[in-house]
């Protein structure tokens, strides 16, 4: 009896003992992955992104690896016409990138994984234009991301200032600036501790975000707490002066300048080049309606012939910039913008990234040779321009040459790079395969996955 029950415990024992070690080993040999959707929706476009990293790995820097970037087809949400069936638009369009992001995620998971949307500058244009409008659209997007099988956390309308930190602290998470494993296997801040500013194009607004020198905090530096250190971050979102907008107000003023003519000549687009478009494409902005005449008519058609003249091009653009409001001052930028001495090493990701690539340059390179490409891009006529770039988009291909002397003027006329400081300013687009943007930071954020010393790094509500 003794032996029976001896044999009955020990066996009892063991059966514990395997079961103990196979549930550590699942949690803690294979604890698996967790993912998150965080949807970009841009001006020109929306962006769903996935991203992937170890679950008990969460609270470690450069753990998370973006897996899926999915260009949604069709125009950004903010163009989304209310009176038409947006519920269909937005359906429709979303499909397809989101059916692609069901099959990176194991479907057993999908009803833990967050789903995020942010709209940016679009929608802030959008919201003070009529308000109604950016309500409805909102709530589209809301209805139909609460009918998807993931995790629904929020869309909303984020903040110029949200847009930019959230951009430079995607680039530094991935360059690995905030945290690097020492010798002995432990977490330390990186020697230096430098961090890179962040320099973002968008379709509507730019964005720059950098840690000025320490007598030049101003009011728009922001205190970050990330894991344990303290970052003072200048950052500035600068409405209307995104890529799109900032060619709108060109075409604007080209028109204003030639309203006797049948066309209107523009230097930015390239020699042979002609096109039509609606007034409505040109005024219907937020950004350009200061430029409408009383007689302005939607409907109306404008013919532009493009002369190619990088010379004229850079001059034209100049003046889409408001430098005469900084009255001289040393710490500004344009419109009377309070910006520190800009300082370190910067990255330059979407517009500025595709813009460069189109000049044939990417990563470092000097002024000089930016500003040689920029004028041998713009000195091809249209149909050599076309037949060396047939799969490019003709609305992409006929503003590179706009989009680079505006670059241009931003950065060094605006921001004050000069020749010495510009090479220390990469071009790119992704560090370890993960775009550069604004929405991993965000991500990281939310999920709390970024933990200050104590309590964690929020940043004010976005609206
Ligand atoms: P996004 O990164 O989608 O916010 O786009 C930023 C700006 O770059 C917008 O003005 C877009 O129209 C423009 N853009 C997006 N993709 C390309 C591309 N492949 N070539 C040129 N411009 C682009």
């Amino acid at each position: 009896g003794a032996a029976a029950l001896c044999f009955l415990l020990i066996s009892l024992a063991v059966i514990i003992a395997v079961a103990v070690i196979q549930i550590h080993k699942k949690r803690y040999v294979s604890p698996g992955l967790k993912h998150g959707v965080v949807l970009d929706a841009g001006s020109s476009r929306t962006t769903l992104y996935v991203y992937q990293w170890p679950a008990e790995k969460e609270n470690n820097t450069g753990v998370v690896d973006q897996t899926l970037r999915c260009d949604v087809q069709g125009p950004g949400i903010s163009s989304l016409g209310i009176d038409t069936n947006v519920d269909y638009q937005m359906w429709h369009s979303m499909a397809d990138c989101i059916n692609k992001s069901k099959d990176v995620i194991p479907p057993t998971l999908h009803n833990t994984t967050p789903i995020y949307l942010g709209a940016t500058a679009g929608m802030r244009l959008l919201r003070s234009q009529n308000e109604t409008a950016a309500d409805v659209i909102l709530l589209t997007v809301q209805r139909y991301l609460q009918s998807l099988p993931f995790d629904y956390k929020g869309a909303s309308v984020i903040t110029g200032q949200e847009e930019g930190i959230y951009a430079w602290i995607t680039a530094n998470y991935l360059m690995g600036n905030f945290l690097e494993k020492n010798l002995w296997n432990a977490w330390v801040r990186p020697h230096g501790a430098e961090t890179s500013g962040a320099l973002d194009l968008g379709g509507a607004s730019t964005q720059i975000a950098f840690t000025p020198e320490w007598e030049d905090r101003g009011d728009s530096t922001l205190s970050v707490m990330l894991y344990g250190y303290e970052y003072h971050v200048y950052t500035h979102s600068f409405s209307c002066y995104g890529r799109d907008e900032a060619e709108r107000r060109l075409l604007a003023t080209l028109v204003q300048k030639t309203s006797s003519s049948a066309f209107t000549e523009n230097p930015c687009f390239p020699q042979n080049y002609v096109t039509t478009l609606s007034a409505k494409s040109i005024f219907g902005s937020q950004c350009t309606a200061i430029y409408r005449t009383e007689d302005y008519n939607p409907n109306s058609r404008i013919t532009f012939v493009g002369t190619g003249d990088p010379g004229l091009c850079r001059e034209t653009v100049f003046s889409l910039f408001d430098f005469t409001s900084c009255h001289g001052k040393q710490q500004c930028s344009f419109d009377g913008v309070y910006l520190p001495e800009v300082i370190g090493k910067f990255v330059a990701f979407s517009g500025f990234y595709y813009t460069a690539e189109a000049l044939g340059l990417s990563g470092s390179f000097s002024l000089d040779t930016f500003n040689s490409s920029t004028w041998s891009f713009c000195a091809q006529e249209w149909q050599t321009l076309k037949a060396k770039h047939s799969t490019m988009k003709e609305g992409y291909l006929r503003s590179y040459c706009f989009s680079a002397n505006y670059i241009y003027n931003l950065l060094v006329h605006g921001y004050k790079f000069n020749s010495l400081t510009w090479p220390l300013i990469s071009f790119q687009r992704e560090v370890s395969k993960s775009s550069i943007a604004w929405s991993l930071g965000y991500m990281l954020n939310q999920t709390n996955m970024i933990p200050a010393e104590a309590g964690h790094f929020k940043l004010p509500m976005s609206s």
